[in-house]
């Protein structure tokens, strides 16, 4: 999962509004940013590795980012690795013109594409889809740029929410899935496109609507023209950014994050009860669905039991397995005088790997819990994700899958009295419940916890 902004404004120059949208997309992914600018002939550009805070630690780099349109990205390393190459935007060049692209999401048949670009004698000068998107782009011979776009798309598989800035326009695509989650909002001077309505709120835009799955936008100052929007067939948005990734002030389909979550938690409460004296919800994914359990369930609420300290942003998206370790003892605190003597709950969103989860066991148990027991408010994730998260590369590494689903097995691993997963049918009604646009339960993606694909991988 990856942020991505786009702005055009009627007056001003935008590099602010893009480091303001970025600031409310960095939990999107924090290994890298970028923003580009364009003003009379020229781009202007500034991307880096780190959080946006390290990439654009001082005001000349902003100042220096000219122009009312551009594009920015936060990066979270999925396909291709971690290393500068691979920050995005990404430029290309089409018939000897410039572009700049930032893609959220993760192709399925890259390996394919890169090969057919090589074969044209494309060299490639980074290792993600993304470059090969880019690259696909500069091998058109369409008679203009939205026609070279609109080639280039009918080759992608997987998921793709783009941004691509081409001088004084934003073109803006979503895969004909719609896997991962683009907005169109607007402010009194700027058209904005962005990943997640949380970076509208810190532009000061408000929301006009979802981008819909296979649609391409076309902004500009005059507006946003639809260049396309084909009748929503098939949706397969990824259930699990109502799980994990989305910010809870965030909408989507018309629902508040928080809202939904909050209703996963009550699911949890009559689906996994638990004899407990305190329920504590992690923070903070887990504080939401949290509320729902202890509201449902009756039990005392133990939010004071636990601190986040955000000295460390989400361990789970930490590259490095020895800081992903050494994340948790920094992330959480546990206040002793609360949970001494105590039977304790946790409520948490999901568990991966399990590396949090048994840590957080371990600093209960330290501090004099009686009992620990954990209710997750999703099911098991066993099966890898290939649209936009770098489970694929962990595989071996999901805790649920190397314990063959077992629910017993993972309660021993990680040292717990019991364990708990909300089924996949209840985490769909959670949503399908919350008031918002009408949906159906096919119209996500569940894959990391059915296994069943929307897709096929061909890499
Ligand atoms: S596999 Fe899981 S994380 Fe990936 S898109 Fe599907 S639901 Fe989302």
């Amino acid at each position: 999962m990856c942020g991505v902004i786009g702005i055009v404004s009627k007056k001003k120059e935008v590099s602010k509004d893009l480091y303001c949208g970025l600031y409310g997309l960095q939990h999107r992914g924090k290994e890298a940013a970028g923003i580009v600018t364009f003003a009379g002939d020229n781009y202007y550009s500034h991307l880096g590795i780190g959080e946006i805070a390290v990439v654009f630690r001082n005001g000349d780099i902003l100042a220096g980012l000219k122009g009312n349109i551009g594009i920015a990205h936060n990066r979270y390393s999925t396909a291709g690795e971690s290393n500068p190459a691979n920050i995005q935007p990404i430029r290309g060049v089409w018939k000897g013109k410039e572009f700049w692209l930032g893609h959220n999401g993760n192709l399925v048949n890259t390996e394919i594409l890169r090969e057919y670009c090589q074969k044209k004698r494309f060299k490639f000068k980074n290792t993600s889809d993304t470059g090969v998107i880019a690259a696909l782009i500069s091998l058109t011979k369409a008679p203009s740029f939205e026609k070279a776009v609109e080639e280039v798309l009918q080759k992608l598989k997987g998921a793709h929410s783009l941004v691509i800035l081409y001088e004084d326009r934003i073109i803006a695509v979503k895969d004909s899935l719609g896997i991962r989650p683009l907005c169109v909002g607007k402010r009194e001077d700027a058209f904005v496109v962005a990943s997640e309505t949380c970076a509208l709120y810190h532009m000061g835009a408000s929301l006009i609507r979802e981008v819909d799955p296979g649609e391409m936008l076309i902004i500009t100052q005059s507006g946003i023209k639809e260049y396309f929007r084909p009748p929503v067939k098939k949706r397969k948005f990824c259930i699990f950014e109502f799980v994990y990734f989305l910010r809870p002030d965030s909408i989507v389909f018309g629902r508040r994050v928080k809202d939904v979550q909050k209703n996963m938690g009550r699911y949890l409460a009559r689906e996994c009860p638990a004899s407990a004296d305190l329920a504590v919800p992690i923070p903070d994914s887990g504080k939401y669905g949290g509320l729902g359990f202890i509201e449902k369930s009756g039990t005392k609420d133990g939010q004071e039991a636990m601190l986040r300290t955000h000295l460390v942003s989400r361990t789970f998206i930490e590259p490095i397995q020895e800081l992903r370790e050494r994340g948790a003892e920094l992330k959480f605190v546990v206040i002793e005088e609360e949970i001494a003597g105590k039977k304790i709950v946790t409520i948490d969103d999901s568990i991966v790997r399990g590396t949090t989860q048994k840590r957080l066991t371990g600093l209960f148990k330290k501090a004099g819990a009686k009992e620990v027991h954990s209710r997750v408010f999703s099911p098991p994730y066993r099966y890898p994700c290939y649209f936009g998260i770098d489970t694929y590369r962990i595989k071996d590494e999901l805790i649920a899958e190397r314990k063959g689903g077992d629910v017993e097995e993972i309660r021993k691993e990680l040292g717990l009295d019991s364990l708990c997963y909300l089924s996949l049918d209840s985490l769909l009604k959670a949503i399908l419940e919350t008031p918002g646009t009408p949906l159906t339960k096919d119209d996500f993606c569940t894959s990391c916890f059915s296994g069943e694909y929307p897709v096929p991988i061909e890499d």
